[in-house]
């Protein structure tokens, strides 16, 4: 464990087998948090994760679940509060991407695409959201993108799946305030399997045009989601936080 910020709180945290969230969970646990870690098919990438969280000396579990499916959230909830305690920190950040040129977008792909990056933050949100507000605590960071806030090619679906949850996010934390913060973190393009949606070229391409330099790190946005779910931004709800290396006004 490398600080106690985090000491005595539970966290469940959605996607956690792969990419950003796998080092979120990394991250929680240098504070000291248990954390389940979801995940719906890579189990030995969910081991993994688990492994490198009981390497900082803090324990948690697999829940594998769905997060668009609203018994196998409930269930995955249920398990966590079971094995763990009430949960006190949520990150809600599985999701899919997928590349869709205007002229091959398909309704079945929309609908899949709303279901796992909208339904898959809303219904794991109203889960907890209810225990957060009785028993006076609760920290909420809802992963969005910057696809939301800026145009980007064959990626509209994805992009209006991504701007219901900066608004859901944003809309929630006046009824959820005091006691419980939500924010949302929009990351530009981030070094983890799902950036393979993009051609090299693409990715070349995006991280010229980004006044970084480069392509964002997993780390990067584990941390800003750390920040974000301390007491080091005990004044800030319903915010929209980017982290794009500078890369999110219009061209
Ligand atoms: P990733 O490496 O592809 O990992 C996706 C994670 O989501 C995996 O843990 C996966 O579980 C889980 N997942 C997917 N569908 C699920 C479902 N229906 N139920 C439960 N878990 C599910 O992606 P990532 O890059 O880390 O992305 C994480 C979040 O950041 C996503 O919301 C993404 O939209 C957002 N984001 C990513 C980037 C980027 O450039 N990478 C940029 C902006 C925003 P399994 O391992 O079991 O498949």
């Amino acid at each position: 464990m490398v600080d106690t910020e985090f000491q005595g709180r539970v966290a469940l945290v959605t996607g956690g087998s792969r990419g950003i969230g796998r080092a979120i969970c990394e991250r929680l646990a240098t504070g000291g948090a248990r954390i389940a870690i979801n995940y719906q098919h890579a189990e030995d990438a969910a081991r993994a994760t688990l492994e490198a969280v009981n390497s900082f000396g803090t324990d948690g579990i697999l829940v594998q679940a769905n997060v668009a499916e609203p018994k196998e959230v409930a269930e995955m909830v249920k398990k966590t509060e079971q094995d763990l305690g009430p949960i006190d920190l949520l990150v809600t950040n599985a999701g899919i991407a997928k590349a869709e040129p205007a002229d091959q977008l398909d309704y079945d792909s929309f609908k899949q695409m709303m279901s796992v990056n909208v339904d898959g933050t809303y219904l794991p949100l109203v889960s907890v959201t209810k225990g957060m507000r009785a028993r006076g605590f609760g920290r909420i960071v809802c992963i969005a993108s910057i696809a939301a806030l800026r145009p980007r090619p064959a990626q509209a679906a994805y992009s209006a799946s991504k701007a219901a949850v900066i608004a859901f996010a944003r809309s929630l934390s006046e009824d959820l305030a005091p006691a419980v913060r939500i924010n949302s973190i929009a990351p530009g393009l981030i070094e983890t399997d799902m950036m393979q949606i993009m051609t090299p070229s693409q990715r070349q391409a995006i991280a010229e045009a980004t006044p970084m330099k480069r392509l964002g790190r997993a780390e990067e946005i584990a941390e800003l989601a750390a920040f974000l779910l301390s007491e080091r931004s005990s004044y800030t709800t319903g915010q929209c936080y980017i982290a794009s290396g500078g890369r999110v006004t219009l061209p």
